[in-house]
């Protein structure tokens, strides 16, 4: 069997991985890398493409395949989102002018290739999923072929969210010959999810009591229903104070849909509800013109470079009573959110904007930390582990709290391997 990395190898970014036998070659995920120029190009000649979950540095080059005939295999909710993610990116790029050879046709056709299974069996390999946690919808992938097991986590996080159980390492398959891991966050360890809840209330408490604005970036799937939710209940408990609170975002409302209909993919508190992400007091705007201030605003885009997020960071950065959360671990390097914070500044049309307000970063994060991955490693005692979807200084950081229990790799981009 070989494990060939096309890419996400050193790199958050373009995730896809072939495994090949004799007899079949199946491709675990098919991403682009996410706002940049060169989106990767992938090998075209899978029997099977799996998708782990339906963020597009895991799914956006199915585009790629939309004009022939692929089979591709995830969960229910990560088709339905990807096709909402994957229309949003067309509509994106032809409104900035670029050339994109794609329409929502394209889209379509990659629906209707696409088989909603758990498991699947080809000539002499069978292929498994098994919750991931991270969100809605994510599985992790296991393959047997060749006596060989191999087990390839995409993001995943053991810790349990707000809304949504992390994976269950009883669920999984031990002693593979090979785990693939992610790696993002394989160098931090962060405090417990509760404490860090905590830590986001507070802030959102002191920023009301003096009556000031909180802007809170987040991306349209999956966090900002998290944080909607969460604040949403907050406020029943009594542990917020009644204040306004909206959601902005188009997008999020299209794929909040999908989370009502499928509630069964969260934990037990929400999928009892009847319409668990119609909230009682959050309220969903079209404009951030319909604020009515003081007010809590939860909307996109998540790194604050477009929409009402940039809107309204340059609206509110400028008072000190008004705050941002940054909710989203990684920020590229030039995004405004990334410069307000280091730098205490904003540049727009009209010049450099001091930033007055609170920034605060609070990591509400989907992925696996440092020890999670730990723990991991220990209870599946894998033979060989790859580290993938990391910068290569998280890699080693792992790395090195791992070698003792299990052959370590850290591959490149376009290496093959014999498992
Ligand atoms: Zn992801």
């Amino acid at each position: 069997m070989n494990v060939h990395f096309h890419g996400g190898a050193q790199e958050v970014g373009g995730s896809c991985i072939g495994v090949e036998t004799d007899n079949a070659k199946v491709a675990l995920d098919y991403g682009i890398r996410v706002g940049e120029e060169d989106p990767g190009h992938l090998p075209q000649d899978f029997d099977v493409v799996m998708v782990s979950h339906a963020h597009l540095d895991h799914s956006g080059n199915l585009l790629s395949l939309s004009k022939g005939k692929p089979v591709i295999v995830g969960s229910e909710i990560t088709r339905e989102v990807t096709a909402e993610l994957l229309r949003d990116m067309i509509r994106i790029k032809h409104a900035n002018g670029n050339y994109f050879p794609y329409t929502n046709e394209d889209v379509a056709n990659i629906e209707t290739c696409w088989w909603t299974r758990n498991s699947i069996a080809l000539p002499g390999m069978s292929i498994n999923l098994h919750p991931a946690g991270h969100v809605a919808g994510a599985n992790m992938i296991s393959m047997q072929a060749e006596g060989k097991k191999v087990l390839y986590t995409g993001d995943f996080c053991l810790h349990d969210t707000e809304i949504l159980e992390g994976s269950r390492l009883e669920t999984l398959p031990k002693d593979c010959d090979a785990l693939i891991v992610e790696a993002t966050y394989g160098g931090t360890a962060r405090p417990r999810r509760t404490e860090l809840v905590d830590q986001f209330l507070r802030q959102i408490v002191m920023t009301i009591e003096r009556k000031g604005n909180v802007l809170i970036p987040a991306f349209a799937f999956h966090r900002m229903q998290e944080i909607a939710k969460t604040i949403d209940r907050a406020m029943d408990d009594g542990r917020l104070p009644d204040y306004s609170v909206y959601v902005i975002s188009n997008l999020a409302r299209k794929i909040t849909r999908y989370f009502n209909r499928h509630k069964h993919y969260f934990n037990g508190k929400v999928a009892g509800q009847r319409q668990p992400f119609n909230y009682r007091h959050v309220k969903r705007l079209r404009r951030t013109e319909q604020i009515r201030e003081p007010a809590i605003a939860i909307c996109t885009s998540g790194f604050g470079h477009a929409g009402a997020s940039l809107h309204l960071l340059n609206e509110w950065a400028q008072d000190e009573n008004n705050s941002v959360v940054i909710s989203s671990g990684y920020l590229p390097p030039d995004s405004p959110l990334k410069v307000a914070r280091e730098k205490r500044e904003l540049i727009n049309g009209t010049g450099k904007i001091p930033v007055k307000a609170e920034i605060e970063h609070i990591e509400l994060s989907g992925h696996a930390d440092q020890n999670e991955l730990v723990q991991l490693v220990e209870a599946l005692k894998p033979r060989k582990t790859f580290l993938v979807h990391g910068e290569p200084e998280q890699a080693k950081a792992l790395s090195e709290k791992i070698s003792e229990m299990t052959e370590v790799y850290i591959p490149n981009r376009s290496e093959i391997y014999v498992i």
